[in-house]
């Protein structure tokens, strides 16, 4: 039986996060997107953090929230509907290369670090080199056995949490002869010595979401850090794409769809002069598609983490979600801008950040070329 209620423990997530984003997040938006501000980001983390919106697919054993993705998704497209980036920072931090392929000891050793209500940490993800982004097979950090420990040196770029997070799942080669075989998955807490954070991007979108570069300078890995078996790693980072292909950029890009449309729509019931123009084919149709489009991809979203929750393979269904939803997403808020026009590029009718939010999401998670390099692959090996 196909249903699309929410159950009641869903609606109440979802009502939460609503609040939330109105209440903390929509005001302090704008001021985030011009420029990181720290006296305004950790306060902000402390309190999604307490509200469990940080580590929302960890486990309750391990101090989570323990949502299924179906949750989850409704909880992140409400934030995102106040801001992308918060949304995706609560995204990264469930935690994902852990919950695929930790063992218990790690989990019970390194989720605290992230999934403490009371102090908050966040986690990054570091796959993506200077000369190595969508072919991941090309990274060259290196991971050099010694003794009990390993050895990693080199440089990763374009990290999200790269300059702030407290532990890094990191991709490293311990055989570049390998190829992918070679890449294993290690877990670095900030601490140890020779990681050296790096240049913050100053970017187009998601600006109140931290990109940066962190370097590794010989940082000495305890070899039970290693997330699997030496070579796991591209197996590992794929799984976890998979996931975020669907909650942080498909239900990201559903709740930066919604913000622009439901700018539109405030816009030109309130403002006097488009008042006079609401009843335009020209822009009433344009509403008609912006919402149509809305209501396809959350039901994209929605069926992507139905597979989810339900163990089925997606890697198909996230590369079509994720780049139908982030097309989707630039097309919805551009037809925003246009309708808003002079007043959509300020704090009022904010559509040139959703233009801006919604672009991102073509480039992260891998880029929608190759999100559909993926699909076609899926399909094409059926
Ligand atoms: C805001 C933001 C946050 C990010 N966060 C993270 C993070 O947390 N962790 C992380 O590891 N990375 C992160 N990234 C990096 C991101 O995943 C990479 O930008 C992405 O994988 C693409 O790599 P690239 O930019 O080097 O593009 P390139 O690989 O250099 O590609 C350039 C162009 O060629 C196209 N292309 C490349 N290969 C093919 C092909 N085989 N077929 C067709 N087209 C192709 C691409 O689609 C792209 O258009 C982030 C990026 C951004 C913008």
């Amino acid at each position: 039986m196909i249903g699309f209620e929410l159950s009641a423990e869903q609606k109440q997530w979802q009502q939460a996060a609503r609040d939330f984003a109105d209440k903390e997040i929509r005001p302090v938006a704008w001021k985030l997107d011009k420029g990181s501000d720290e006296a305004c980001f950790w306060p902000l983390m402390e309190r999604m953090s307490k509200k469990g919106f940080l580590a929302m697919g960890v486990p309750k054993e391990y101090g989570g929230s323990g949502l299924d993705f179906m949750t989850m998704s409704a909880v992140v497209e409400e934030l995102a509907v106040a801001d992308g980036g918060m949304a995706f920072t609560a995204t990264s931090n469930s935690f994902l290369p852990l919950m695929v392929a930790g063992t218990d000891e790690q989990k019970r050793t390194f989720l605290p670090l992230t999934s403490s209500r009371e102090k908050p940490g966040l986690a990054a993800f570091a796959l993506t080199e200077p000369h190595a982004g969508s072919d991941g097979a090309s990274i060259t950090t290196t991971a050099t056995k010694d003794g009990r420990e390993y050895v990693l040196d080199g440089e990763k770029c374009f990290i999200s949490n790269g300059n702030i997070a407290r532990i890094y799942t990191v991709l490293a080669t311990v055989d570049r002869g390998k190829g992918l075989k070679g890449i294993t998955a290690f877990l670095v807490p900030d601490h140890l010595d020779g990681l050296e954070r790096g240049r913050v991007e100053d970017k187009l979108g998601f600006r109140s979401s931290h990109t940066g570069t962190v370097v590794f300078h010989s940082v000495r890995v305890p070899e039970g850090n290693r997330l699997g078996a030496e070579g796991d790693g591209f197996p590992i980072a794929m799984k976890v794409l998979e996931v975020m292909r669907i909650v942080s950029c498909g239900a990201v890009g559903v709740g930066i769809a919604r913000a622009a449309y439901e700018s539109a729509l405030r816009f030109l019931l309130t403002y006097s002069n488009a008042k006079k123009l609401i009843n335009q084919q020209a822009l009433s149709f344009d509403l008609a598609d912006m919402l149509a489009s809305i209501e396809a991809s959350r039901l994209l979203v929605w069926k992507s983490c139905w597979m989810l929750d339900n163990k089925i393979p997606a890697a198909t269904m996230s590369s079509i979600t994720k780049f139908y939803v982030s097309d989707m997403a630039v097309e919805v808020a551009n037809k925003g801008l246009n309708l808003v026009g002079l007043y959509g590029v300020n704090e009022d009718y904010p559509m040139d950040k959703y233009v801006r939010d919604a672009k991102v999401l073509q480039i992260y998670e891998g880029t929608n070329q190759i999100s559909r390099l993926v699909a076609s692959r899926g399909i094409l090996s059926c």
